[in-house]
C-alpha cells in the first residue's frame, strides 16, 4: 500500500532510534494509576511486544486489536502513542466512543502517563505555553494529540493527521453523522498523507460489528505458545462451539471435571473451579495457570489468512492475561453462571473469548410448556400488561403471574374500552393491584395523553413518594407534591440501551421517569406520576431465554390460554374479543425473529428483535415482554440468579 516515494521519505529520519518501541517503553514509560502504578513491563504479556511494535513499522498502514478485557488494549496504544511523541512525532487523533469517555480516559489515564514519563514530562509546555496542554489536546514538541468522541461528527471531519486511532470502537455512535459511519470520517482524516497509521481496538460485538469487519480485512494472528509439556505450538480457545474460527487440531481447549455436574443438573462451581484447565491437543497435557509465564514468554504470534499488504491485525482472548480474574478456573465459573442465566453467555463470549457473538450459547431447541393453570399461592405476583391500538381491536392484554423460578401466563385476549380493562383487572383472582398493571403509552397509535389521563383514572392520588424494589434491590424514590400511584404507563426503548442508577452507580436495563400526566392543560402541575422506560431488545432476550428454559427457569402457559377458552361470560362486556384459538396465541408469540440490524447511515450493526413480517401480530408477545421487563424492575425475579435446579 506504500509506494515508493513515501519509503524513499524516511531517509529523511536520519536519528530514528534503533530500538524498538517497546525496548523505548520498557525505559522510559511509567504508568501512574491507582491500580497501576510504575514501570511499562512486558513480564507475563510478552504478547502486547509485537503490537506495540508495529508503531515503528511503516509498511503497517492498519493495525486491528480485538481484544478480550484484562489484556490490557489500551495500554498497548498509550505506549505507542508515548513512544511516536519522542521518536516518530506527527498529529494523532484518539477517538473514543464519546467525548465524556476521551475526557475521562485523558485525565485518569493518559495525563498521568505523560507526567510519569521522563522524556515526556520534560517537554510538557509550561507558562504561556500551558494552554497547549490540555485534556483534550496536548502539543508536545512535534506531536499534537487530539482526542474526540464518535459523536462529533464535526471533530471527527476536521483537520488532516497521519495516526488515527479508535477505541473501544464498537461502542461507537450510531446517530448524527450523516452517510458516512463515525470510523469512515476518522480514516478519512489520513488520506494523502504519507505512512498513515490507522488503529482499531475493541471487544468485539456481532460479527458484522465494525471490529470484527476491520479485523477479517487483516491477517488476523493469533498467538501461538509451546506446551510446557510437549512443546507443541497451539492457541488458547474455550470449546468447539465457542470460536468462529475454523479448528486446526492446534487448540488448547478448556476441560473441567464432569462429575462436577450433580444429578440435579446444577453445577458444583467449587469443584469446576478446582479442576479446570487447558489440555494439550498433542499430547493430553493439563496446562494450568502456572505455565502461563513461561509460554507467553515462548509465544509467537501467526498468521491465520493472507490479507492485503499493509493490514495487520491481532486477536487476544482473555485467557493469555496473567490476572486473577483470568485465571482458567475462574473463567470457568463465570462462563458457567453465564450460560445458566437468563442473560445469557454474550457478555463472556464477547468481554472474554473476543469473539463474535452468534448465539452460541442458544443453539439448542426451544421447549415451550402448556400447563393446567397453576396453584396461585403467596409466591406468585400478579400482573397484566396493555398493548394500545389505533385500529380495532383497540387493546390487547396479558396477565401472567411471576415469581423468581417460573412464570405463567394466564390470560390473553382483546377488548375495545378501558373501562372493560379495568374490569378485566378487578376480575382476577388473584387480585391484581393497580401498580402492577402495565400500559404500553409508546410510539403510540393512541395518544400518549390518553394513555395517561387513563392510568390516572383507574389509581389513586398519595401524597408520599412512592418507592419501589427493583431488582437490585435498591429503591428508587419519586418525590412529589401529589404522587399518582395507579396503572403504570410504559414505555419500550429500541435496544439494549442501560441507565446509570443513581443511588448504586449501576446500570439498569429500565428506568423510571416522573412526568406531568396533565401538562398542556389546567391541571397541570399538579400529578407526578411514573413512567415505566426499559430497553426493548434487552427484555426480549430475557423472554426469549425464559422460553427456551435457560437457568431452569419454568415458563408456561395456562391451557386456557393455549386452547383459546377465553369467554365472553368471563367479563361482563359485549366487545370483548376472546383468544379465537391456540394459534393465535403462539401466532403472537412468535411474531419477531432476531436479526442483525444496520444502521443505513452508519453502517453499524447489532443483534436485535423485527417483526416476522409487517401484518403479522405480535401484541401479545410485546405485553408479554412488557410483563417481563417491569416484573423484573419489581424484583420478582432475578436476571442473575443461578442456584436453579
Ligand atoms: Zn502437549
Amino acid at each position: 500500500m506504500i509506494c515508493d516515494s513515501q519509503r524513499s521519505s524516511d531517509s529523511v529520519f536520519c536519528d530514528i532510534p534503533t530500538e524498538t518501541p517497546t525496548e523505548w517503553c520498557v525505559k522510559n514509560v511509567r504508568f501512574d494509576e491507582p491500580d497501576y502504578r510504575g514501570p511499562f513491563r512486558l513480564e507475563g504479556r510478552h504478547y502486547i511486544e509485537e503490537p506495540l511494535n508495529c508503531w515503528a513499522d511503516k509498511s503497517i498502514t492498519d493495525l486491528s486489536i480485538v481484544a478480550g478485557t484484562q489484556i490490557g488494549k489500551s495500554s498497548v496504544i498509550m505506549a505507542g502513542s508515548a513512544w511516536s511523541i519522542i521518536c516518530d512525532p506527527s498529529r494523532v487523533m484518539w477517538v473514543m466512543p464519546s467525548i465524556d469517555n476521551s475526557r475521562n480516559f485523558s485525565k485518569t489515564r493518559w495525563m498521568t502517563l505523560l507526567r510519569a514519563s521522563k522524556p515526556i514530562a520534560d517537554i510538557i509546555p509550561k507558562g504561556s505555553g500551558r494552554h497547549n496542554f490540555n485534556l483534550l489536546q496536548q502539543m508536545l514538541g512535534g506531536a499534537i494529540i487530539d482526542f474526540t468522541g464518535s459523536n462529533s461528527p464535526a471533530n471527527l471531519a476536521s483537520f488532516p493527521c497521519r495516526r488515527v486511532y479508535q477505541d473501544e470502537m464498537e461502542k461507537f455512535s450510531t446517530k448524527d453523522t450523516g452517510e458516512a459511519n463515525a470510523s469512515d470520517l476518522a480514516d478519512q482524516r489520513t488520506k494523502n498523507q504519507p505512512n498513515p497509521f490507522r488503529v482499531k481496538t475493541s471487544t468485539p460485538g456481532v460479527k458484522e460489528g465494525l471490529i470484527w469487519q476491520a479485523l477479517e480485512k487483516t491477517d488476523i494472528r493469533r498467538y501461538f505458545v509451546p506446551c510446557p509439556f510437549c512443546q507443541k505450538k497451539g492457541v488458547f480457545a474455550w470449546g468447539k462451539k465457542y470460536t468462529v474460527f475454523k479448528i486446526t487440531g492446534n487448540e488448547f481447549f478448556v476441560r473441567w471435571d464432569s462429575e462436577a455436574k450433580r444429578k440435579d443438573g446444577t453445577w458444583d462451581l467449587d469443584r469446576v473451579e478446582r479442576s479446570a484447565a487447558y489440555i494439550c491437543p498433542h499430547c493430553q497435557g493439563r496446562i494450568t495457570d502456572s505455565y502461563k509465564t513461561v509460554m507467553d514468554r515462548n509465544g509467537v504470534w501467526i498468521p491465520t489468512k493472507e490479507a492485503a499488504h499493509g493490514f495487520r491485525g491481532y486477536h487476544f482472548p482473555s485467557m493469555y492475561a496473567s490476572s486473577v480474574e483470568t485465571m482458567v478456573g475462574k473463567m470457568a465459573v463465570k462462563f458457567l453462571q453465564q450460560t445458566h442465566s437468563l442473560s445469557g453467555a454474550q457478555g463472556f463470549i464477547n468481554g472474554d473469548l473476543a469473539e463474535p457473538y452468534l448465539a452460541q450459547d442458544t443453539l439448542h431447541q426451544r421447549k415451550e410448556m402448556v400447563q393446567q393453570r397453576i396453584e396461585i399461592s403467596d409466591t406468585w405476583k400478579p400482573m397484566m400488561t396493555v398493548d394500545c391500538q389505533a385500529g380495532t381491536p383497540a387493546f390487547w392484554f396479558a396477565k401472567g403471574v411471576f415469581r423468581d423460578d417460573a412464570a405463567q401466563i394466564i390470560e390473553a385476549g382483546s377488548c375495545e374500552q378501558w373501562e372493560e380493562l379495568r374490569l378485566i383487572q378487578l376480575a382476577s383472582e388473584p387480585k391484581i393491584p393497580d401498580v402492577l398493571v402495565g400500559v404500553d403509552s409508546g410510539y403510540g397509535a393512541r395518544s400518549e395523553a390518553e394513555v395517561y389521563k387513563n392510568c390516572v383514572r383507574f389509581g389513586e392520588l398519595k401524597d408520599k413518594s412512592l418507592t419501589c424494589q427493583t431488582s437490585q434491590g435498591l429503591v428508587n424514590r419519586i418525590g412529589a407534591p401529589i404522587l399518582f400511584q395507579g396503572w403504570i404507563p410504559c414505555q419500550s426503548m429500541p435496544g439494549r440501551k442501560l441507565w446509570k442508577n443513581g443511588e448504586s452507580g449501576l446500570s439498569d436495563p429500565f428506568t423510571i421517569r416522573s412526568i406531568d400526566p396533565f401538562l398542556g392543560t389546567q391541571e397541570a402541575g399538579k400529578v407526578d406520576m411514573p413512567l415505566f422506560q426499559f430497553a426493548a431488545d434487552f427484555f426480549e432476550d430475557i423472554l426469549d431465554n425464559m422460553r427456551r428454559g435457560m437457568a431452569g427457569f419454568k415458563f408456561s402457559v395456562s391451557d386456557n390460554v393455549d386452547k383459546g377458552i377465553l369467554t365472553h361470560n368471563l367479563y361482563p362486556m359485549t366487545s370483548h374479543i376472546a383468544i379465537a384459538s391456540s394459534e393465535e396465541f403462539w401466532q403472537h408469540m412468535d411474531g419477531h425473529f432476531k436479526a442483525v440490524i444496520q444502521n443505513k447511515f452508519s453502517g453499524a450493526t447489532r443483534h436485535g428483535w423485527v417483526k416476522r413480517h409487517s401484518h403479522w401480530p405480535d401484541h401479545i408477545l410485546d405485553c408479554v415482554r412488557n410483563m417481563v421487563a417491569l416484573a423484573n424492575f419489581f424484583g420478582f425475579f432475578s436476571i442473575t440468579n443461578t442456584k436453579r435446579e
